[in-house]
């Protein structure tokens, strides 16, 4: 730019300094031109008067050195006298300019180049008296003569004027370009340089506002995006068009076994997983492709996806998906299906079996009743079974339709106590209860189904003449339930299955009792919804005794 203007002041200064040459020296040549005629009128009136007086005889005077030109012209046009040419030789002059103008008005001139001299001259003639005319010629130098008569000077000064001019350009121009400079771009505002790059100064500002303002937005969202995909279980990796990672979450990258921090790495050079490579090279040819792989011990599926932007692959996303969780789940159903319909078809044998041998008139009249309550029992196992079964697929559902109420824990002993004292007694077991008042924020039904069970348990696998020690206590944030008794107790390692649905320590005195497996599922599965701790403490032959911990106030029930 500093160029730029120093050459375009150069030129203006060089354009100025011609055109002031040329016109100082057309008006020059011009005065100098008005004083040579007036010169000349002067001498031509002068000599005019002399041939008025002495005729021919004043030329022999005239010296011959001189200068000017005199020539002396009859009234009809022909040269009496020229000190310059011969008379005989020279043409008419009546038709010459200056000629003319004197013959009308006494005096006349003219400039012209001259044929005969071959030289530009300017002509002043004066009518004398007679009639004749005198007429004085004097050359004229041309403009350029005049300028190589002075060329020394001339030279001088333009080159002076040249040096002036480049020496102020570059002054000029370096003064112009130093305040866009010394532009502070990262203030454009603070800036007060010239007024009329303030219009861009201010779109500047304006521009680079937006800049930071998207910047702000793109940096928020790249956070929120990491802080997401950070907390996701499953992996995401995020790949460019040339297969750079743009972005891989700590779970991807663990599951890949490459650094977190490998983004702006070429993903095929960090991945080391054939199968994953093979998915995102079928990705980037615009097809989706999955498939399951084995990752870290546990099996993931893993999913490659083209991403398309207005019809162009603009990147791959791989996701890998945690199935371990899945086929657990799978697994506990298949199980869980086959535990029932065994559970429900020993039962449903008996009964059948019996009610066979009814119809057949196979059983003597004094046995009907037996088999007839055998029927009974069965189908009572039957019914706790299904019910089992139905509190249980409701436990797994969430219970979210249930109520969460304020309930006394020892209201719910009590009522409980009072419905198993008939089984309590059939049992031969004695129920002692204590604690006071007891209230908590619960699900009353859950409750109730924690404390039938235990209780009901406690009675089953006690001995004759047990004991069964109900209590409950709490303190300023928990509310304690101590379900002890004095039965045959759980072996150690047993002790860590109980709660497995279906899982008997004694299967066939399970039976005895009219067990279903599902009681301690049933209380394991309503403990967690209600947030509640439960702990088994037990020695065989000694007894057993079951502590929940409830919280007073659950966050679940918020
Ligand atoms: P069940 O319907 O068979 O009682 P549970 O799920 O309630 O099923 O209990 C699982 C198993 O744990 C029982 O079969 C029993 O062997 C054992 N068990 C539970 N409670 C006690 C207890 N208080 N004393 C001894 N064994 C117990």
């Amino acid at each position: 730019m500093t160029k730029r203007i120093f050459r375009s002041i150069t030129f203006a200064a060089l354009a100025v300094l011609l055109a002031a040459v040329t016109l100082i020296l057309g008006v020059v040549y011009s005065y100098f031109t008005n004083v040579q005629f007036d010169q000349l009128r002067v001498e031509t009136a002068l000599a005019a008067h002399a041939v008025a007086n002495e005729g021919l005889s004043y030329f022999d005077t005239l010296d011959d050195t001189m200068d000017c030109r005199i020539t002396w012209i009859a009234a009809d046009g022909t040269v009496l006298y020229d000190n310059r040419s011969d008379t005989v030789a020279m043409e008419n002059h009546l038709a010459r300019e200056e000629v003319i103008e004197a013959l009308s008005s006494g005096y006349g001139h003219s400039a012209r180049y001259s044929d005969t001299l071959l030289e530009q001259y300017i002509y002043a003639a004066e009518k004398l008296p007679d009639g004749t005319i005198l007429r004085l010629s004097n050359s004229q130098p041309s403009a350029v003569h005049l300028l190589m008569d002075n060329l020394w000077p001339v030279l001088l000064i333009v080159g002076c004027a040249i040096v002036l001019s480049l020496w102020l350009a570059n002054r000029l121009s370096r003064q112009i370009v130093r305040p866009l400079n010394e532009l502070h771009l990262d203030a454009p505002l603070e800036n007060h340089s010239y007024p009329e790059i303030r219009p861009l100064l201010q779109r500047l500002d304006s521009q680079q506002e937006q800049l930071r303002h998207q910047g702000r937005e793109l940096t928020r969202r790249q956070t929120e995006f990491s802080t997401a995909t950070r907390a996701l279980p499953e992996g995401l990796v995020l790949l460019n068009t040339s297969g750079t990672i743009l972005s891989i979450n700590p779970a991807a990258a663990r599951l890949l076994e490459v650094t977190p921090n490998c983004t702006g790495a070429d993903f095929s050079v960090a991945n080391r997983n054939t199968a994953i490579s093979a998915l995102v090279d079928t990705a980037y040819t615009g097809k989706k492709a999955e498939q399951m792989v084995s990752l870290c011990g546990s099996t993931y599926m893993a999913a490659a996806r083209p991403i398309q932007a207005e019809g162009n692959l603009s990147g791959v996303v791989l996701l890998l998906l945690d199935l371990t969780q899945k086929q657990k789940a799978e697994a506990l159903r298949r199980e869980f299906t086959a535990n029932v319909s065994h559970e429900l078809k020993t039962p449903l044998h008996a009964i059948s079996g019996y009610a066979e041998l009814l119809k057949s008139g196979l059983v003597p009249p004094e046995d009907t009743k037996a088999f007839s309550e055998k029927i009974y029992w069965e189908a009572q196992r039957l019914v706790a079974l299904v019910e089992d079964i139905l509190r249980l697929s409701r436990l797994d559902e969430g219970a979210a339709d249930m109520q969460w109420k304020s309930v006394d824990l020892a209201a719910v002993v009590q009522q409980t106590a009072a419905s198993l004292s008939g089984a309590a007694e059939l049992a031969e077991v004695t129920l002692q209860l204590s604690g006071e008042e007891a209230v908590l924020q619960s699900v009353p039904q859950l409750l109730s189904a924690i404390v039938f069970n235990l209780m009901d348990n406690a009675i089953k696998y006690n001995r004759r003449r047990g004991t069964v020690m109900v209590s409950t206590e709490t303190d300023s944030s928990t509310v304690h339930l101590t379900v002890t008794d004095t039965g045959i107790g759980i072996p150690e390692e047993a002790q860590s299955r109980i709660f497995e649905r279906f899982y008997r320590v004694d299967k066939s005195r399970s039976k005895e009792v009219g067990g279903t497996g599902l009681g301690l599922s049933i209380v394991k599965h309503a403990c967690q919804i209600l947030q509640a701790e439960l702990a088994v403490d037990s020695t065989p032959e000694q007894g057993t005794s079951v502590t929940v911990i409830f919280p007073k106030n659950s966050k679940a029930a918020q």
